[in-house]
């Protein structure tokens, strides 16, 4: 009788075990928050595990506060995929939480070494945190993504190997694509002013001087004199065009535009980019090739 008691109790174990890693569908649960990181995971781990996004198109991560909705669908993931580098500003307590309980949790920025990062003393986190404009960068967070995923479900390993390699060669054809398209714009013409500070790994892989009316994080406020410098700047260079952001708001910029041609210079808003978020879902933009391609057509043939 004892060891018949021991064995149940032996057995249950294994089950709940058994059941942190994978939901009761049998898929691996996952959580993830921006709409570049849930596309990425998207395309690795196909309809063999659960993926849910926290963060739609058009929202600003800096600024994201989780409902309670979110935290129990954080607290009941199996793994969590979220940028770091205090991207995700108001979550981190959170994090700090589910890490401190044994939970597994994966920031992507950990795939990039330090000494490659942008230093900001402008952030929190002490580093830039918008690696995914980096398509080298992000390549390095598909291959440990895909990693991770192996781990986590061991059984879809080859799967997931599969569609890594496949993301992998897609994000290649993307970076021979837009640096042909870059070099139809002269070089003094690439110079990007936007409205936060979004595109400094942008600008360093690709050869464009960045300029942000906001500091890192959309969470500080452009001051008067960061718009007459800036509008003073832009004349100076004799800028064509300047660019809204899908994720901040408009005011900004069109401040920034009023200023120059108020001082006589033309200065037009040359697109909307994505920067922090995807575009809608089902749209090409909605994905991240889709929305890296669009941002570099936009901005070149503004420029231009
Ligand atoms: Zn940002």
């Amino acid at each position: 009788m004892k060891k018949y008691i021991l064995l149940v109790a032996l057995l249950t174990i294994a089950g709940c075990k058994n059941k942190s890693n994978k939901d009761t569908n049998g898929k691996l649960k996952v959580v993830t928050t921006t709409t570049m990181i849930t596309d990425m995971v998207q395309n690795i781990g196909g309809d063999v595990v659960e993926i849910q996004g926290l963060m739609g198109s058009g929202v600003d991560p800096h600024l994201y506060k989780a409902s309670e909705g979110d935290v129990s669908k954080l607290f009941n993931a199996d793994l969590v995929i979220y940028g770091g580098l205090h991207l995700e500003g108001k979550l981190v307590e959170i994090f700090e939480k589910m890490e401190s309980q044994g939970k597994k949790t994966v920031a992507v920025a950990d795939a990039i070494d330090k000494s490659e990062l942008i230093s900001s003393e402008f952030f929190a986190s002490n580093y830039d945190p918008h690696i995914w404009f980096n398509i080298g960068f992000w390549k390095k967070i598909t291959l440990h993504t895909t990693e991770i995923l192996k781990e986590q479900d061991p059984e879809h390993a080859n799967i997931f190997e599969k569609n890594g390699a496949a993301y992998i060669q897609k994000l290649d054809a993307l970076e021979t694509e837009i640096r042909q398209i870059i070099e139809t714009l002269p070089a003094d013409k690439r110079i990007l002013v936007t409205a936060h500070d979004a595109f400094n790994y942008f600008g360093n892989a690709y050869g464009f001087e960045v300029m942000g009316l906001q500091g890192i994080s959309t969470a500080t406020e452009a001051g008067v004199q960061d718009v007459q410098e800036l509008s003073n700047f832009i004349i100076e260079k004799k800028i064509k065009a300047i660019f809204v952001e899908s994720s901040v708001p408009r005011r900004t910029i069109e401040a920034l535009q009023s200023s120059v041609n108020s001082k006589g210079h033309d200065v037009i808003i040359g697109g909307s980019l994505y920067s922090d978020a995807l575009g809608n879902k089902g749209t090409a933009e909605g994905t991240y090739v889709g929305m890296f391609l669009y941002n570099v057509n936009t901005i070149v043939n503004a420029l231009k």
